[in-house]
C-alpha cells in the first residue's frame, strides 16, 4: 500500500470530523493529518481507514477509533522531547502520533505477535520509539522511569499502582478504567504523595490483561 492525495484528502475530512467531535489541540489535528492511518490496517480495510472507527488488528484486538485516540493525546499534553510511555502498542498508530508530536516513547505490548509485527513496521517505515518492549504494562518500566506522561490504550479494571508510582511530579496518566465500559481518567501528580483525578466520560476498550508469568 501506498500513501497517496487521496488518503491525504481523506486524513484531513477525518480530522475535520474529530474536531467536530470536540477536539480543539491544533497539534494533536495535525498529527491525525499526517499520519497515513490506513498503513497500520490490514489492506482490507484501507477503504475504511479514514472512518472514525476501531478495526480488528489481529490477536483479538483492535485499533482505537480516531476520536478516541485524538482524545487520549489531548488529555496527555504532550511537549516535545517528553518521555511518554505507552501502554498497548497494538498496530502502533497511538505511538505514531505521539512521535509526530516529537515524544520520546517508550511503548510495551504484551501479544508476541503483534509486538514482532508492529516492530518489523516501524523499522520499514521510519518511526523511532526510544524503546519497544514485549511484556506486561501493568508493571510500567521501572527501568526507565519517570514519565512526563504515561497513556494506556486498554481498559483496566483499576489503576495500576507502579503505573502511579513511574510518574514525575507533574506529570500526567491518561487510563481508561472500568470493567465493560471504562471512565477516561487522568490522574495528575502533584507532588510525591499527592494526585489530583479527574475522569472524562465513558469508554469502551478491550480490556488490560495482567500477565499470568
Ligand atoms: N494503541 C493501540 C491500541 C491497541 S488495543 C492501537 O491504536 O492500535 C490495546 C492493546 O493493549 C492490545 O494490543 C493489547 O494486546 C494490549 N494490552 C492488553 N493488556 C496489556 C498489558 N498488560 N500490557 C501491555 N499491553 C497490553
Amino acid at each position: 500500500m501506498r500513501d497517496t492525495t487521496k488518503h491525504k484528502g481523506m486524513r484531513n475530512k477525518l480530522a475535520q470530523v474529530v474536531a467536530g467531535k470536540g477536539i480543539k489541540d491544533p497539534k494533536v489535528l495535525e498529527a491525525l493529518k499526517a499520519i497515513p492511518r490506513h498503513l497500520f490496517l490490514d489492506s482490507g480495510f484501507e477503504e475504511h481507514a479514514y472512518q472514525d472507527k476501531p478495526f480488528p488488528i489481529g490477536a483479538g484486538q483492535t485499533i482505537s477509533q480516531p476520536y478516541t485516540v485524538a482524545f487520549q493525546t489531548q488529555l496527555l499534553q504532550v511537549r516535545p522531547e517528553n518521555r511518554i510511555l505507552e501502554i498497548g502498542t497494538g498496530s502502533g498508530y497511538q505511538t505514531a502520533i505521539l512521535l509526530h508530536l516529537k515524544a520520546r516513547v517508550f511503548t510495551i505490548e504484551r501479544q508476541q505477535e503483534l509486538f514482532k509485527r508492529t516492530k518489523l513496521f516501524f523499522t520499514k517505515m521510519g518511526y523511532r520509539p526510544k524503546k519497544m518492549v514485549f511484556g506486561d504494562g501493568y508493571k510500567g518500566m521501572e527501568e526507565d522511569a519517570p514519565f512526563d506522561g504515561i497513556i494506556v490504550t486498554a481498559g483496566a479494571p483499576e489503576t495500576p499502582k507502579a503505573l502511579l508510582a513511574q510518574l514525575k511530579v507533574g506529570g500526567r496518566l491518561v487510563i481508561p478504567v472500568g470493567v465493560d465500559e471504562q471512565q477516561m481518567t487522568v490522574y495528575e501528580r502533584k507532588s510525591e504523595k499527592e494526585f489530583e483525578k479527574k475522569t472524562y466520560g465513558g469508554f469502551r476498550f478491550v480490556p488490560l490483561l495482567e500477565d499470568k508469568n
